[in-house]
């Protein structure tokens, strides 16, 4: 596939080097709204021409699109792409609204072409073990989930995230977003009911929150605690799964670094279950590349971006009001 790249960003950077793992991958051309900022990535990234138009880089009969811009350009891009005939693997969060979020899902279907969302998560090999073991009813019913996803925001990416809300600043649309749709991935099902708490621990600027805590309630009644945060220096993240008859526990795997360390408590005591580290962009982009090849579904689909960002809105609706949100 001959890939373009909307967004000169840093996650870009991270990608590239994964997807160019794939066999028969065509990496093209970038578009940036800096022309000098283009050049560069073009140049590093080796890739023949860049762009500031869109439209400029759409014409050149491209496959796919990576989509990794600030988050209030996703949507438009997207429709863009699509129209265009192009592929497309938008990073998170989807959209800024659920409306946005639904057109370019309607599109996508209307072009014939996937729309994938880049929640790297799903490709842990240690979060498909998870999902399994839970599905297995290996310890019991699950009945809650504690997920501690706070991090120290690296000062490289202290910029939009924290003083642009219109861009879609904040803690919530940035990690919020991952953190629902790993636990619909793990427990699938679907959250009804969200209600958090936002505040400014030292980073956020304006009313850009740093820091979260949520209450999500899920169809069958399990219970999930989330804690997502920009602050939190030399922290672990960490996933704990409880069931009725023992409990799961995860280290380091809320990362982009594809690793962590998973225990199973049951009544036979503790073990380590074993779990390779991989290449969490890798297999999200090799399963998008079989997918536009009419082989299987992305990791994460369009309709998957629009249940997470349904969860980070109603999380955000829910801090504004200080009560529960419902999420349809
Ligand atoms: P960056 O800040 O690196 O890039 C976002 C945009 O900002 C770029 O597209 C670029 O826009 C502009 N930009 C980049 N560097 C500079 C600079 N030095 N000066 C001025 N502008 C700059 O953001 P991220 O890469 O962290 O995030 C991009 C998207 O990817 C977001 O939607 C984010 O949520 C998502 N993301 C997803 C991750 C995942 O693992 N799934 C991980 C990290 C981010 P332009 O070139 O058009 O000017």
């Amino acid at each position: 596939m001959r890939w373009g790249f909307i967004g000169a960003s840093n996650i870009a950077e991270r990608v590239i080097p994964s997807l160019r793992k794939i066999a028969g991958q065509e990496l093209v051309a970038v578009c940036s709204r800096s022309a000098a900022r283009a050049q560069q990535f073009a140049e590093q990234q080796g890739l023949a021409s860049a762009h500031t138009e869109l439209s400029e880089l759409l014409a050149l009969g491209l496959d796919a699109v990576y989509i990794s811009s600030t988050n209030e350009q996703h949507a438009a891009q997207t429709l863009a792409a699509l129209d265009a005939g192009c592929h497309v693997l938008c990073e998170k969060p989807l959209a800024m609204s659920r409306a946005d979020a639904a057109q370019m899902i309607d599109r996508a279907q209307t072009a014939g072409r996937v729309l994938a969302t880049n929640h790297h998560l799903r490709a842990s090999a240690l979060h498909g073990q998870v999902r399994r073991m839970v599905e297995a009813r290996t310890i019991g019913r699950v009945h809650a989930v504690q997920v501690s996803h706070a991090v120290y925001l690296p000062p490289h990416l202290q910029g939009w995230r924290l003083d642009a809300p219109g861009a879609g600043g904040g803690v919530v649309l940035d990690i919020l977003v991952h953190d629902a749709d790993l636990l619909r991935f793990l427990l699938q099902a679907e959250p009804r009911r969200i209600t958090t708490v936002t505040r400014q621990q030292g980073l956020g600027q304006g009313q850009v929150e740093d820091s979260a805590m949520s209450l999500i309630e899920f169809d069958g009644g399990v219970l999930a605690q989330t804690h997502e945060s920009f602050v939190a220096r030399h922290a672990a993240t960490r996933l704990h799964v409880l069931g009725t008859e023992g409990t799961l526990y995860a280290e380091g795997s809320l990362t982009q670094a594809g690793g962590g360390r998973l225990w199973l408590r049951d009544e036979q005591g503790e073990r380590e279950i074993p779990v390779p580290t991989v290449d969490l962009y890798e297999i999200g982009c090799s399963a998008f590349v079989q997918a536009c090849a009419g082989q299987g579904a992305p990791l994460a689909s369009g309709v998957d971006g629009e249940r997470s960002l349904a969860v980070a809105l109603a999380g955000l609706a829910s801090a504004a009001s200080g009560r529960a949100q419902p999420i349809d």
